[in-house]
């Protein structure tokens, strides 16, 4: 358990950023506000965004929150988003794909394509439609953690990813060295509400057709794509010039 009280020292010009690993998150967020003008933060309103959102409040409530609407969200989902957005003033932006709605994929790409090509499906509905919104920032903040999966154990506080179009985009994982139990703890200690979901057994939460409820026993994610050799939708694994590049195909 991190201690909420646990900060390093603020972060200035010429500081090295490694010592950003082990920060608090807040302090993290804070440099990250102090390092870029043009921020958002992507989220699903699963329970590490709503910390990250949290925290937000108190360091830059206005920020720019990237809501992937590929049309195959959970009702709860969007009734749940629509209820923190108006309680906390958030400032949320609908992504949609090139296509529009469903029934335009459908017309493009023939019914349920996610149960026969979700890679293309999760490009076409999320990664493409963030590397477009991302052209207007120079930094964005993902809720990612290292022990969701071990996919993502290896995920560093800050990285570069490079867009479609050759510009370089800062990622910032402030959550990277918490644990499901900081989460829950301070999830718990706030009072904020959860995804009503959650309750059912669903810990990662998807598109209905690529999520199912998991056992106590399983990893967080491993509910999400079922049946198929996928575990990331694209949006953390796509263009990293300067890391490892990921082979596996979230949010
Ligand atoms: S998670 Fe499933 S339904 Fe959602 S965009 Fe990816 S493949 Fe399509």
């Amino acid at each position: 358990m991190i201690d909420p009280m646990h900060t390093i020292s603020f972060a200035s010009p010429g500081d090295d950023i490694s010592s950003l690993d082990h920060a608090h998150p807040e302090t993290i967020l804070r440099w990250a506000t102090w390092s870029s003008d043009r921020l958002a933060i992507a989220t699903s309103f699963q329970s590490s965004g709503l910390v990250l959102l949290h925290l937000l409040r108190n360091v830059k409530p206005d920020i720019p929150v990237l809501f992937l609407d590929t049309g195959f969200h959970f009702e709860e989902t969007l009734e749940f988003s629509d209820r923190i957005a108006k309680m906390w003033d958030l400032n949320v932006i609908d992504l949609r794909g090139k296509h529009g709605s469903v029934k335009q994929q459908v017309k493009i790409h023939g019914a349920q394509l996610y149960n026969r090509d979700p890679e293309l499906c999760c490009f076409i509905n999320k990664v493409e439609p963030l590397q477009t919104a991302l052209e207007d920032y120079d930094a964005w903040i993902s809720g990612i953690r290292r022990d969701q999966s071990p996919g993502r154990s290896a995920t560093p506080v800050v990285e570069a990813q490079m867009l479609p179009s050759g510009k370089e985009i800062v990622k910032i994982h402030p959550l990277a060295d918490w644990s499901r139990e900081d989460v829950e703890s301070y999830i718990s200690t706030h009072q904020i509400p959860t995804h009503p979901l959650l309750e059912k057994g669903y810990r990662s939460i998807g598109c209905w057709p690529c999520t199912r409820a998991v056992g106590e026993d399983e990893d967080e994610r491993a509910g999400r794509w079922d049946g198929f050799n996928k575990t990331e939708c694209g949006i953390h694994t796509f263009g990293k010039p300067h890391g490892p590049q990921e082979t596996e195909g979230e949010q």
